[in-house]
């Protein structure tokens, strides 16, 4: 096992780490920026570091200082969090160099999935369904016209590079294709320094539904069941629940195993998240996650299985212990993400907590790194916490989530609180009954203002 982690991240998931490293009796390092010098989980490591000025670029991101701060502090291990450098090849090959285990896949699997085109062909290649499309890149506009027509209209011209919904355009005739295109790469661009995109046939209706997997490295790979993560505003996820709505049993295992199967042939190391769409009965793969995702704590609560311990354990080079037979699902959990935004407009609401108070109870779970009286800084994501509810059935755990919601003071900032108090009581989603352009479609026709 490691003498000491590193957790190069902050907020919530910094302090989620930190909990699962003080369970297993591992000595914690913090990093931080100026900005984060009050910072949550600065007060909860062992020890902490400053690696540089508050933009991200200078500091979660700065590698040299990340380095300089493991061999100050004798860190042999770096656990990365989410967004940063959770999927950065260059750096987790880096720290190998320096002697240091980066808690996460190999890097040629990062690499792998981080390219859109390459991870396509590959679970292709093994045997997952993936979404129509372009079999590569697409060069020329004429070239795209033909494989669109081919496709059928609508379809979706998206970014090789692409994460966090950017650098992807839906085009709905051919008289929409050139500019689609043209937005999409100078978006790609602009946010990953590669222009590269391919197109997909666009799903009109599809959920969003990811399986959680676990694998050794060595050929040993596990699935944890889903997350359906279909309510999105701009691409992004506001809500997931495990299981999702939409599947059965016999879906669940058929889609798991076929994925954990794919992670064995690999010999897929750490976490990792496969996710796909599904319309009509039918999976269709979009892209691999290779890293601890913002909704795992659904997964957790319904399986009763600490998805960062595993992680860690099977960095350090532990065989799985849990089998696919040990894997057993129980109750219903949701996650919303609290963000400091605007409920409607989602403009960022940075700023001074005045008064803060968590809900409580049986089945609730807050995952988030602030107080009463933090400021939470402009320059980073606006998660002010997760709020996550399990229950016996989903009934309970909507009516669990619903109560737990009512608890929840945050002031002083403006929160996505009220469109979660909203969501709960919309029969949609009572009856489990939405797809990935149902928020989108319930906050146009003006759903908040009712
Ligand atoms: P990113 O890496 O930017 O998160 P993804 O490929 O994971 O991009 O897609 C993010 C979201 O975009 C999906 O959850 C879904 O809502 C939407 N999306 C992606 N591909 C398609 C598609 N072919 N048709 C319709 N919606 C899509």
């Amino acid at each position: 096992m490691f003498d000491k982690i590193l957790i190069a991240n902050r907020g919530e998931i910094a302090l989620r780490v930190l909990r699962a490293c003080k369970e297993l009796g591992i000595p914690t390092v913090a990093v931080h920026s100026t900005a984060d010098a009050d910072a949550m989980h600065v007060r909860f490591a062992d020890e902490s570091v400053c690696i540089g000025p508050p933009a991200a670029k200078d500091s979660y991101l700065n590698v040299p200082s990340i380095l300089s701060a493991c061999e100050i502090t004798g860190a042999d291990a770096v656990h990365p969090g989410y967004g940063f450098l959770s999927e950065n090849a260059r750096f987790a090959e880096i720290l190998a160099d320096h002697g240091v285990q980066f808690i996460g896949p190999k890097a040629e699997h990062i690499r792998l999935m981080g390219d859109k085109i390459e991870a396509k062909r590959t679970a292709k290649k093994l045997g997952i369904p993936v979404v129509p499309g372009s079999e590569g890149g697409v060069g020329s506009d004429q070239e795209a016209a033909k494989i669109a027509g081919d496709l059928g209209y609508p379809v979706l011209i998206k970014a090789a590079a692409g994460g966090g919904g950017r650098g992807m355009k839906v085009a709905r005739n051919a008289g929409e294709l050139s500019v689609a295109l043209s937005t999409a790469r100078a978006e790609a661009k602009a946010a990953f320094g590669d222009d590269a995109v391919y197109i997909e046939k666009y799903l009109e209706r599809p959920r969003h539904i990811e399986i959680q997997v676990l694998g050794d490295g060595k050929g040993d790979a596990i699935h944890m069941g889903e997350r359906d993560c279909s309510l999105q505003r701009r691409h992004q996820k506001v809500w997931e629940e495990g299981h999702s709505p939409a599947l059965n049993a016999s879906s669940r295992d058929a889609i798991g195993e076929t994925v954990a199967k794919a992670m064995r042939e690999i010999g897929y190391l750490g976490v990792g998240t496969v996710e796909f769409l599904y319309e009509d009965g039918k999976f269709y793969f979009i892209e691999m996650n290779t890293r601890i995702q913002v909704e795992h704590p659904v997964t957790e609560m319904i399986t009763d299985i600490d998805l960062i311990f595993e992680q860690i354990r099977v960095a350090a080079g532990t065989p799985l212990t849990i089998k696919q037979s040990d894997v057993k699902f129980h109750g219903h959990a949701i996650e919303c993400r609290i963000n400091a935004e605007n409920p409607v407009s989602f403009r960022p609401s940075p700023g001074k907590i005045l008064h803060y108070h968590p809900p409580g109870g049986l089945g609730v779970r807050i995952d988030s790194a602030v107080y009463q009286g933090y400021t939470i800084p402009p320059y980073y994501d606006s998660l002010v916490g997760k709020l996550i509810v399990h229950g016996k059935t989903r009934t309970e755990c909507l009516m669990r989530l619903k109560r737990a919601l009512d608890e929840v003071v945050v002031d002083g900032i403006e929160t996505t609180l009220p469109l979660f108090r909203a969501l709960v009581r919309e029969t949609d989603i009572i009856d489990g009954n939405y797809h990935i352009h149902w928020l989108e479609q319930f906050l146009a026709r003006g759903g908040m203002e009712s």
